[in-house]
């Protein structure tokens, strides 16, 4: 069922600068929620709720201050709009990145590493136990994933492997170190857009 926001339904974004936004684009279509590719910050004001994909958070992180979208996300947020950034989206919206001197949204009180998971573990999948969204367990797919190292008080942890959280949350400002636009599973996305 797609969401409603008032007497209207829920229209979502995904920044469509670089990583994979199309697969965020298409998770939201099978949910029938219409979602928009924002590549303007003027976007941002027609939508409700914005997911920042996965891909290279430099790359990123630049584009989007070029693009003047730093402010214009920090307004929105504060105006209400959700915001979601999955892997180098997480690493977007953190207040902290040790090493990385890239523009940052500084959006959740969260330390975030990136590619810390070890080269080991580079990229795996993992079982995750998810207690808000019930008793199945959520398949993970973790692609160079970032660690977060510290979470601020305001922060719901809402999954972790080990001892590492892995899906966060702030309010509306919501982090997953992996990609769950990658698998079939839409609890997330649904979940997501259901609260706006
Ligand atoms: N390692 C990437 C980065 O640091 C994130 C990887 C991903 O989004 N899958 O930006």
């Amino acid at each position: 069922m797609p969401s409603a926001v008032g007497d209207r339904l829920a229209r979502a974004g995904v920044l469509g600068l670089q990583g994979d936004f199309r697969e965020h684009l298409d998770t939201f279509q099978r949910l029938g929620t219409e979602a928009i590719d924002v590549r303007r910050p003027e976007q941002l004001d027609d939508i409700d709720a914005l997911v920042i994909p996965g891909g290279e958070s430099t790359t990123i992180g630049k584009l989007a201050a070029h693009y003047g979208f730093i402010p214009k996300l920090k307004e929105r947020v504060a105006q209400g709009m959700s915001i979601w950034g999955t892997c180098a989206g997480a690493i977007f919206i953190a207040r902290d990145v040790p090493g990385h001197p890239h523009p940052l949204a500084e959006l959740m009180d969260i330390t975030v590493r990136r590619n810390a998971f070890g080269r080991q573990l580079d990229s795996f999948e993992a079982d995750l136990d998810v207690p808000a969204l019930g008793s199945d367990p959520f398949h993970a797919v973790f692609i160079r994933a970032p660690r977060v190292e510290r979470v601020g008080a305001s922060v719901d942890v809402m999954a972790r492997i080990g001892d590492d959280p892995v899906l966060c949350r702030s309010g509306q400002v919501w982090v997953a170190a992996f990609h769950p636009e990658l698998t079939d599973d839409l609890r997330i996305h649904q979940r997501f857009i259901e609260e706006l």
